[in-house]
């Protein structure tokens, strides 16, 4: 795959444990930074809307869309299909816009097998205990779902090792800044440079 000019950020975490409010502050904080927006066949959350939060489609269509070839990766996560459609990335990238995917365990390995310079974030609760309160009180889930999601926590967290960087989401703003220092110090990679400023380092070097 060749050079893009923006960086690929994977984002994962068990659910509650913020990943989603640390996203939108770093898209608030940051113009170079967009959210990619799945497809998903799970109903919209109160005060969720389609094309914002996710597109949100049928089995079928999201079927159709899985033979069509549309999806970079996908996945079956709790009973619902969750996918991001290449149109949803590669765009951005060319653009050299920094894209985040919020997506699952599953989701990032397929991601990195088929981009490997694709940069995996995961963030942690600080207890089990905080991780089922910040569920309880983020109010948008049923007591079942949360109870599904909290079983599922401990396997989807076993996963953290597979990540290049870990972020504990204990103080929110400790964490938002290292969020923020990881994107920043991703511009610096060499080969985005290299891709970046080619005529500089022509210049340079000439
Ligand atoms: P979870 O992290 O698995 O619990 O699920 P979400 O990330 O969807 O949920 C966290 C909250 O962020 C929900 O209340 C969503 O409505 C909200 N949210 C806002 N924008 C987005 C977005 O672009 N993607 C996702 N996935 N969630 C969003
Ligand atoms: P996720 O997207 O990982 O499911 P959210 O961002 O929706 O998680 O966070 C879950 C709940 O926890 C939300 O109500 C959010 O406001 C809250 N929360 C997030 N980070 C912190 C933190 N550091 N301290 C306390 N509460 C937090
Ligand atoms: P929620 O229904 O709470 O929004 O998301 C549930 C889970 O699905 C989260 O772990 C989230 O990271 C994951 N997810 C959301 N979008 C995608 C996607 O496009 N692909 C994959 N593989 N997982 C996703």
């Amino acid at each position: 795959m060749t050079q893009k000019k923006g960086n690929l950020f994977i984002l994962s975490a068990p659910s509650g444990a913020g990943k989603s409010s640390l996203y939108k502050a770093l898209l608030k904080a940051d113009e170079n930074v967009r959210i990619s927006v799945s497809h998903t066949t799970r109903a919209p959350r109160t005060g969720e809307e389609h094309g914002r939060e996710y597109f949100f489609v049928d089995v079928d269509s999201f079927l159709d869309m899985i033979a069509e070839d549309a999806f970079f990766e996908h996945a079956q996560v709790f009973d619902n299909f969750y996918g991001t459609s290449k149109q949803a990335i590669f765009d951005m990238l060319d653009q050299g816009l920094d894209v985040i995917l919020e997506i699952d365990w599953q989701g990032a390995q397929q991601v990195r097998a088929q981009y490997p310079d694709a940069i995996g974030i995961f963030i942690l609760p600080p207890s089990v205990e905080a991780l089922g309160e910040r569920l309880k009180g983020r109010g948008t889930d049923a007591e079942d779902v949360i109870a599904r999601r909290m079983a599922k926590a401990v396997n989807e967290m076993s996963h953290y090792n597979e990540y290049e960087y870990v972020i504990i989401n204990d103080d929110f703003d400790e964490a938002f800044q290292q969020l923020q220092a990881i994107f920043v110090a991703m511009r610096t990679r060499m080969p985005l440079i290299r891709e970046i400023h080619t005529d500089l380092i022509n210049d340079l070097l000439s």
